[in-house]
């Protein structure tokens, strides 16, 4: 497969604005994980478009549900100024490997953006940072953005190791990725400890390690790149927390689990990151 269905498809109306090289757009991504039936998620989605349209040109929203609801909820998205991303991608084009996704597939059914490394995906489904690698190049050949995900367990932030860990992972994905690619990218800082847990890390830890981050893409490309890419913080995100979070330097919007399958309070989240 190749980009045609990128350049026929309506998606491209939705792309995202530039981002300028002080001035990163917040992005507040919401993941339903295996959450919501189809008509489930088309009520949710239009509830979200009740809830968060109007504040156009202040943020980018997206949410991914699972799977089989990428294409109703795309239908109801269209029209809105929220975008769809999917969970999770395969990095062939094609082939016999029976239940998964390619890239083609989910670009076709309305997608802008790619969850990639989830941290359950790599707990439960043995993703490895080699296989972000190859996914997160799959991605790019065909014009999908991906938000990758880092981090640590409590075990390795006991140890000591979090920057060993969260860098090692970040260098990994990026492994041969040049800078030319990078603008779009989004990368989530999710220590492990705090996804779904209600203990979220302070805005200060994860300033600290959002940062690192930074520091570390400097080196690995240069200032003006490193300054494009979005670091967002997930983990616990809630709306009584969220601006603690987003009013960081270096913490450019959230990926929300939990919070992300209530309109409500996506919707609040969503307004705290602009
Ligand atoms: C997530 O699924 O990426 C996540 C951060 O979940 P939660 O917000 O529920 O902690």
């Amino acid at each position: 497969m190749n980009v045609w269905q990128a350049e026929s498809f309506p998606v491209s109306l939705h792309f995202p604005r530039k981002v300028g090289e002080s001035m990163r757009r917040p992005l507040i991504v919401g993941n339903w994980k295996m959450y919501k039936e189809p008509d489930e998620a088309v009520g949710l989605a239009r509830a979200l478009i009740s809830a968060i349209g109007g504040m156009e040109g202040e943020r980018d929203v997206v949410i991914c549900p699972p799977f089989v609801c990428l294409q109703p909820v795309f239908q109801v998205l269209r029209d809105s100024s929220i975008l769809l991303g999917a969970q999770n991608m395969h990095w062939e084009a094609e082939g016999a490997y029976t239940g998964e996704i390619s890239g083609a597939m989910i670009l076709t059914c309305g997608c802008t953006y790619v969850i990639l490394g989830h941290s359950e995906r790599r707990q439960h489904f043995g993703e490895t940072d080699a296989t972000v690698n190859r996914k997160l190049a799959a991605a790019l050949e065909i014009g999908l953005l991906p938000i990758i995900c880092v981090g640590e367990s409590l075990e390795q932030r006991r140890a000591g190791r979090v920057e060993e860990v969260v860098l090692g992972q970040v260098e990994a994905a990026l492994q041969s990725v040049a800078a030319k690619d990078v603008p779009g990218f989004a990368l989530a800082y999710e220590p492990i400890w705090a996804i779904g847990t209600g203990t979220a890390s302070s805005a200060d830890q994860a300033e600290e390690v959002h940062s690192l981050i930074r520091n570390f893409l400097r080196q690995r490309f240069d200032s003006k790149t490193a300054a494009q890419i979005r670091l967002l913080y997930g983990g616990s995100v809630k709306p009584d927390n969220a601006a603690d979070f987003f009013a960081r330097t270096n913490i450019d919007g959230g990926l929300i689990g939990g919070a992300s399958i209530q309109a409500e309070t996506f919707a609040a989240i969503a307004k705290a990151g602009g």
